[in-house]
């Protein structure tokens, strides 16, 4: 097949590539390089993939790229809640534009299938006592969050009007080699902690709740999209949530390093429990995740 990655320089789309050019598609990475380099995918490069530098706020870049593609996977995004606050128009022309113009693309091309990567800051701070359900409430705290939402009701929106399927997956706290800093919060913080043999920080009590994805369970949730997809919009997580504490408890015990945890006051606007139900996933494009917190090891290797 024939797949248009957008953002396919960044985080994510490095380890997807990789993964979708190993099954033998064809790939074309559609990126700015704005938050990554055209260095970092050199081994990708070597494997054949094609890359387009583009803006996908630039309607006629994005247009041409979409041309003989099968399916688009997007993951272009302006993706740090603190630029959505200092800068929200930025956000939003990245976020919300950006993705009509590939909608717009799509449809001119005859593209019939699209994936795009939503977020669980769409939900905010939701029912403390109950997974998250794809029907809970959208109540999210940040411009970024914002726009994801928008973005999944254009996507919605279109996909009523036109014939193409569409799947919105909405990624929870995934950790990887790599990651940006942006996104990794908690884990990268502990991590640079323990490479400088200080104490971990935690905010509050400790017993706030994330739910940590591996990125490899990432890729095959949208590998899983491209051959079960239904269109819908799917909460890609673990299904298992683990406090910041134990979290902490298990990166020193890894690390091997005699090291302390102290307290200080809780983050003002911190959410306080955040764990996805995924059993839509699993029903709909037979999602299942294969991996727990232990692989967390790799990033202390
Ligand atoms: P990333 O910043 O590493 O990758 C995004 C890529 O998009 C970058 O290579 C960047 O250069 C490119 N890009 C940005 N603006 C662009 C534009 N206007 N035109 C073309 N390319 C542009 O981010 P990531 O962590 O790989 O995230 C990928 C997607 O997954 C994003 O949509 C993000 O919102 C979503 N997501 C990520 C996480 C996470 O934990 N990493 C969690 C939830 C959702």
């Amino acid at each position: 097949m024939n797949i248009l990655v957008t953002g396919g320089a960044g985080f994510i789309g490095k380890y997807l590539v990789k993964s979708l050019l190993e099954k033998g598609n064809s790939v074309t990475i559609f990126d700015d390089f704005s938050n990554s380099t055209k260095e970092s995918i050199s081994s990708l490069i070597e494997m054949g993939v094609k890359i387009i530098e583009g803006d996908i706020t630039k309607p006629l870049e994005i247009i041409n790229a979409v041309k003989d593609q099968d399916i688009v996977i997007h993951l272009a995004a302006k993706i740090s809640v603190s630029e959505s606050i200092s800068n929200p128009l930025q956000t939003y022309r990245v976020n919300v534009e950006g993705t009509k113009n590939i909608l717009t693309a799509c449809e001119k091309n005859n593209v019939k299938k699209l994936i795009a990567a939503s977020s669980a800051a769409v939900y905010g701070e939701g029912d403390p006592n109950v997974k998250l359900t794809e029907e809970a409430e959208l109540n999210p705290i940040s411009p970024y969050g914002q726009t994801k939402v928008k973005m999944e009701s254009v996507i919605k929106q279109f996909e009523s009007e036109h014939l193409i399927n569409c799947i919105m997956l909405r990624f929870f706290n995934i950790y990887g080699v790599g990651q940006t800093s942006e996104y990794a919060g908690v884990i990268t913080k502990f991590l640079e902690r323990i490479e400088q043999g200080k104490s971990l920080e935690i905010f509050g009590d400790g017993l706030q709740t994330r739910d940590f994805v591996a990125i490899d369970d990432i890729i095959s949730s949208i590998n899983d999209g491209i051959l079960n997809g239904k269109s819908g919009t799917y909460n890609i997580g673990n299904g298992k949530s683990s406090t910041i504490k134990d979290l902490a408890e298990l990166m020193i015990s890894i690390s091997g390093k005699r090291l302390e945890i102290t307290y200080t006051d809780s983050l003002k606007g911190d959410i306080r429990n955040s764990q996805a139900d995924i059993s839509l996933a699993k029903k709909e494009i037979k999602y299942s995740p294969k991996f727990d917190l232990d692989k967390i090891k790799e990033l202390l290797e």
